[in-house]
């Protein structure tokens, strides 16, 4: 079982809240926690036997990488990032799915080295705390902002 593949079921079934675009080679979602405000996944549409970039044939992954590089700059211009993180981890799920955070100053607090470092020197039980997770209009308005900016990335590419 694979949380990755069922998320691509409840989308592809309608019934994913969090769903926010499909591109040719995956499905950009939104994060159920969103402390760090925009948190946006970027799901590789098939699970297949694909746990690394390099398990991809060079024209599907240059598509792939396309296609993240262009979400990330969705979600940085959606939520004013300083600067953007981009992790690829599948230690858990091997499906493979990029996670975008955009990043700006004070957002681990002071965490890490007095406020400075990756994502994951905030607590994870902060970071997931129910707290961070957004109420439905909230997460209308930020699935609407990352859509937006998406589909005009999308029209400048034509
Ligand atoms: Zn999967």
């Amino acid at each position: 079982m694979c949380l990755i593949c069922d998320r691509i079921g409840m989308i592809r079934r309608g019934e994913n809240p969090w769903f926010v675009r499909e591109l040719e080679t995956g499905y950009a979602v939104i994060g159920d926690h969103q402390h760090f405000r925009g948190y946006t996944l970027f799901l590789y549409k098939e699970h297949g036997d694909a746990s690394e970039l390099f398990h991809l044939a060079p024209a599907r992954r240059a598509k792939f990488m396309e296609e993240m590089c262009l979400v990330a700059q969705a979600v940085s211009r959606a939520f004013h990032a300083e600067k953007m993180n981009y992790e690829l981890l599948g230690m858990g799920d091997s499906h493979l799915h990029w996670h975008l955070f955009p990043r700006v100053a004070g957002d681990i607090e002071t965490y890490g080295n007095r406020g400075k470092g990756p994502v994951w020197w905030y607590p994870m039980e902060k970071m997931y705390d129910d707290a961070a997770r957004p109420g439905e209009a909230e997460r209308e308005e930020i699935k609407r902002a990352l859509g937006r900016e998406i589909d005009r990335l999308l029209a400048e590419g034509d």
